[in-house]
């Protein structure tokens, strides 16, 4: 039996994507790239070109490049009047009042053809990827098409050599892609649940609520859409790059220029989720572009554009009030690729007042959900996916490469622990936070789930900052992690699911791994704390003792030199190799100074003592 791949044929870019024994994950290309930009180009005498290609020369190619093809699928040329003006290529009427796509040279082209060839691409990656023909897909379509644009996605997979074995409405999707709705124990007794699904595209806004239904066979209802489809992260782009022009103080550019400066702005957009500045250059096209954009600049910019987005949702939210009257929000999924920006993601969990899942790539999201509901389909589902139980220790990397563990093997899901931590280098003002899986002693031998960072911290010496980490693990088994610093009240936070991409084989053998290393980990790591804590001592006994020397009995100075020697002597000697120091020699070691340092504390206490008195 071939698998059965599940596809998000979007209107911006199309995914395919696989769920077997170790949880969905994307078929990327021969290049990686998971995303298939949903543009294709015709020209004469050539087969047409499908994805980045077709994207990247669109304005070299006007009316032969066809983008948002699923703006037209299904539909009337009368009805996609409105999106007509949008649409950089010439739309025709077929038979029976239909759009059709029309090219320079004469060609009319259906949108079931149109995407035929974007699904035919996405199943020959999918094959390529798999070593194996692909002929059978999960599609996914929005929640609102009706049946027109429902049979005409049908068709388009048809022509592309698929079954569309089932259709599954976008929203369903993204929370299938986090385990709502699979049979699993702790889910089943949370009963019915209320979800809202915000998927903020290229060009299109859905918000959905839904229903959940645990133990029927279709469990998912969709109690309410809204939506605006003319509302994406294309419109992010538009304001920068009007940004750019009044920079420039230009006002008519090229169309060669304005694909340029859209590139640019998509690019400087996409920075500025991760950093908060980030560069605009542009030297062609007779531009000459060189300007530093803050993310708060963008922001700014950008605020009307999210708040049209939460209008949405408040009407959807208005339309399912009576249900939502009985059964309150359990969960927010953010889906789409705008939903990375920080922006987006604060807005929607305060209007809400739910932090929304974003442990998955919001623009693989409903990729990955249709390849669940294709595993359900094909009965393949098992395994990975539904464990109720943690299969592996989760923790943080801490100081000298160790791993924390904060939540044991086997613990039950939902769970949570919290730990104190705090720094061990002076002045730090950011806190870069590991989280890993797995169950041996160094986060080196473990799996890393992901990083973060906790920035904004006000210059503290080492072992003063308060730091206290949280994890959280859901009924789902998402995974949050958050750090919080007490005393300047910064915060930061990581969602990750820990079960995907790993088999029970898999499970099994880092467990049995961990048995074969328990001795040596267990001593690797006990050097590791030892030494980021002796060398925690020795900064401070070191410093007094440069400082108080003068007022020190001289032997007395001579021994605590002499322990420190003896100390670093070992803390350098493990740095060079961990089996090269017997823990317990540094233990000891590292005790006799903190035991001979208590005078060395006392003139240094009663010193500062006379300091202030002499100052009052
Ligand atoms: P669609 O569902 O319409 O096909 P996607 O979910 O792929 O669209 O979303 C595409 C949009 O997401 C584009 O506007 C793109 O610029 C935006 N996007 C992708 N990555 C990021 C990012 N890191 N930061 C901000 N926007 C992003
Ligand atoms: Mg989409």
């Amino acid at each position: 039996m071939t698998p059965i791949v599940g596809i998000d044929l979007g209107t911006t870019n199309s995914l395919v994507a696989l769920c077997d024994e170790r949880g969905p994950r994307v078929l990327p290309d021969a290049q990686g790239r998971p995303l298939l930009p949903s543009v294709v180009r015709y020209q004469p005498g050539l087969p047409p070109i499908v994805g980045e290609d077709a994207r990247a020369h669109a304005a070299d190619f006007p009316g032969w490049t066809i983008s948002s093809v699923k703006r037209l699928m299904g539909r009337g040329r009368a009805d996609a009047e409105a999106d007509l003006p949008f649409l950089p290529y010439r739309v025709a009427e077929g038979e029976h009042a239909t759009a059709r796509v029309a090219l320079p040279d004469g060609r009319v082209l259906t949108p079931q053809e149109v995407s035929a060839d974007i699904l035919r691409a996405l199943r020959d990656q999918a094959a390529a990827a798999l070593g194996q023909p692909v002929s059978r897909a999960v599609i996914t379509v929005p929640a609102y098409f009706d049946d027109a644009q429902r049979q005409a996605t049908r068709d388009a997979a048809r022509l592309a050599g698929l079954d569309a074995v089932r259709l599954v409405a976008e929203p369903t999707a993204a929370a299938l892609a986090y385990g709502f709705g699979l049979d699993r124990a702790s889910a089943r007794n949370a009963g019915e649940r209320t979800l809202a699904v915000f998927d903020l595209g290229g060009g299109t806004f859905d918000a959905s609520i839904l229903r959940l239904v645990p133990g029927n066979r279709d469990i998912f209802q969709v109690l309410a859409t809204a939506g605006d489809t003319r509302l994406g992260g294309d419109d992010v782009d538009r304001l920068l790059v009007g940004l750019f022009l009044s920079r420039l103080g230009a006002r008519e550019v090229s169309p060669a220029a304005m694909q340029a400066l859209t590139l640019e702005a998509q690019r400087v957009k996409h920075a500025l989720s991760d950093a908060d500045a980030a560069r605009a250059r542009l030297d062609a096209h007779g531009i000459s572009l060189d300007l530093e954009v803050a993310r708060d600049e963008l922001e700014r910019l950008a605020s009307p554009w999210v708040e049209r987005a939460l209008a949405c949702c408040a009407r959807a939210l208005a339309d399912a009030r009576d249900h939502l009257r009985e059964r309150p929000l359990d969960a927010v999924i953010l889906v789409g690729g705008a939903t990375r920006m920080p922006l987006v993601r604060r807005r929607v969990a305060d209007f809400f007042g739910l932090p929304p899942y974003t442990a998955l790539d919001p623009d693989q999201v409903v990729a990955l959900g249709a390849s669940v509901q294709a595993a359900i389909l094909s009965g393949s589902v098992s395994g990975a996916l539904l464990l109720d139980v943690i299969p592996l220790s989760l923790g943080i990397e801490t100081a000298g490469g160790a791993f924390a563990k904060l939540i044991l093997r086997n613990a039950a899901i939902p769970a949570r622990a919290t730990e104190m931590f705090s720094t061990s280098v002076d002045g730090q003002t950011s806190i870069k936070l590991h989280v890993l899986q797995g169950e041996r002693e160094m986060a080196a031998d473990c799996r890393s789930l992901g990083t973060f960072h906790l920035r904004g911290l006000p210059p503290m010496p080492a072992g003063v900052p308060q730091l206290e980490v949280e994890f959280l693990i859901d009924a789902n088994g998402v995974l949050n992690v958050s750090a919080h610093e007490r005393r300047s009240g910064r915060r930061a936070s990581l969602q990750v699911v820990p079960n995907h991409g790993l088999t029970r084989d898999e499970i099994a053998r880092i467990e049995s791994e961990s048995l074969v290393h328990a001795r040596d980990d267990m001593t690797r790591h006990r050097v590791a704390d030892l030494v980021v804590n002796a060398r925690l001592d020795l900064k401070w006994i070191g410093e007094r003792l440069a400082a108080l020397a003068p007022r020190l009995d001289p032997d007395y100075a001579a021994d605590l030199r002499a322990r420190i020697d003896a100390l670093r002597a070992l803390t350098d000697a493990a740095d060079r190799d961990w089996r090269a120091v017997d823990p317990d020699a540094l233990h000891r070691a590292k005790h006799d100074l903190d035991h001979a340092s208590i005078r060395l504390q006392e003139v240094s206490i009663a010193e500062s003592l006379k300091a202030q008195l002499g100052q009052s």
